[in-house]
């Protein structure tokens, strides 16, 4: 069996088994499946360990065998560019399903006020947090590293990623004798690194087993009753985004057929379903990337940990009907100036947000407050924590997605042959 039907197959069963144990309510099983999560925690520490290596890596071949900066700046203006303007469309498509939906109109101020009363406290953390959130300028500064090695050692992406480009570009231009052992070197760091990621994934069936089986056994029912038409709005509003945004960026910029894409890449969204992290998905962004689509390694070296950094439609479109929602709910009317301000805001969010677990809901706070929802950011947040785990599972392969379909754009532009590969690993030609 394929790995990806297998992680599918544990994912489905760690839901069934989760629903059993929680709607049915045996105890003894919730409690087995929340005692397995250690083994899901185990996966998402070994893969997150081989991010630094693998990023450094192939960053570094990526950059150094370029040998032409003005073609990294090229490849660089066209990502951030093409993650701009998804991101804005997500919002936009965010704001209009809850303009259609409306969906904090149907909840009454008892439920309400119940809802944000029972997570009041873990709000206040959130907003502790988001305080602590730097300034713009801070984090342009905090682009450039002062310490390459405690920006790794810190899982620190951006800067990461800009020390790595400087140091390829000096490789790029030493003598050709050093400059190929220092390549032929990280070649070598980029091949382990996969290997270690193909043993990882064996362990990644049980893994999103534990993970789903955990996170459904703890979920709060009556919750998701209350919430439903909220959560089933963002749910549509990123189904929306993903078959019509990245379905037509990957049908007419990359060329490629979408159905066979999203059946190429789906390993990589599973994997970000059930780890909530774009960070802890990146290797197996990367590798998909590689092997499922052909993208060529100076595209995918940027691109993805750029995109797993920056690129978060699936967070901004969140965040959007999340504002709307709690507007709704308090009875504020959210017009059209203030609708732009969220589309500026939720994408501007979206970059700053890390791409960690629950960084989404940190980063609202900065959009509730642009819109002049401040007096109710903290019981706003406290109403939709409690469905929060699982829609940060959905938007997270949503964002990864995303990265993966800039990656076949870009590469596509830069005139890449993409190509899907065959069941027995031989490459074929990439149908329309
Ligand atoms: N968990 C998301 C990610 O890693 C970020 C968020 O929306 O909370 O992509």
């Amino acid at each position: 069996m394929q790995l990806y039907n297998k992680i599918l197959l544990g994912l489905i069963l760690g839901a069934v088994v989760g629903a059993v144990a929680n709607f049915l309510d045996i105890g003894w099983l919730q409690s087995f499946l929340i005692a397995l999560e250690p083994i899901g925690t185990a996966f998402i520490r070994a893969i997150t360990m081989i991010v630094i290596p693998l990023v450094v890596a192939s960053l570094m071949i990526g950059t150094a065998s370029l040998g032409d900066l003005t073609k990294l700046g090229r490849i660089g203006g066209k990502t951030v560019g093409f993650y701009l303007c998804t991101t804005a469309v997500a919002v936009t498509i965010g704001l209009l399903v809850s303009n259609v939906i409306k969906p904090g109109s149907g909840i009454d101020e008892a439920t309400r006020d119940q809802l944000a009363g029972d997570a009041m406290d873990e709000a206040a953390g959130a907003m502790t947090l988001a305080e602590e959130a730097p300034t713009v300028i801070e984090t342009l500064l905090s682009v450039i590293p002062r310490n390459p090695v405690q920006a790794a050692a810190e899982l620190d992406l951006l800067p990461l990623i800009f020390f790595t480009i400087i140091f390829g570009a000096a490789v790029s231009v030493i003598a050709p004798k050093r400059r190929d052992a220092v390549i032929t070197f990280f070649e070598g760091v980029n091949d382990a690194s996969m290997v270690i990621i193909d043993w990882v994934m064996k362990l990644a069936p049980y893994a999103v087993f534990a993970l789903i089986g955990a996170v459904v056994a703890r979920f709060g029912t009556d919750l998701l009753q209350s919430l439903l038409v909220y959560s089933l709005t963002v749910v549509l509003g990123l189904l929306l985004h993903l078959m019509i945004t990245y379905g037509l960026a990957v049908r007419f910029l990359a060329k490629l057929n979408f159905w066979q894409f999203l059946k190429r890449v789906a390993k990589a969204p599973l994997v970000a379903f059930s780890t909530s992290s774009s960070n802890a998905t990146l290797p197996v962004t990367m590798e998909t990337a590689e092997e499922e689509l052909g993208v060529s390694k100076p595209v995918s070296s940027f691109v993805l940990p750029l995109g797993a950094t920056i690129n978060m439609d699936g967070t901004a479109l969140y965040q959007a009907v999340a504002v709307m929602f709690i507007a709704q709910i308090y009875g504020i009317d959210i017009g059209i100036t203030e609708q732009l301000v969220v589309v500026l805001t939720a994408t501007l969010a979206s970059i700053g947000a890390a791409g960690v677990p629950s960084a989404g809901i940190i980063t609202l706070i900065i959009v509730l407050n642009a819109v002049g929802l401040g007096q109710h950011v903290q019981a706003g947040i406290a109403l939709i924590l409690g469905v929060d785990r699982i829609l940060d599972m959905i938007r997270t392969s949503v964002n990864v997605t995303g990265d993966l379909t800039a990656s076949a754009v870009i590469a596509r532009s830069e005139g890449e042959e993409l190509s899907f590969r065959s069941r027995d690993e031989e490459r074929v030609a990439a149908p329309v």
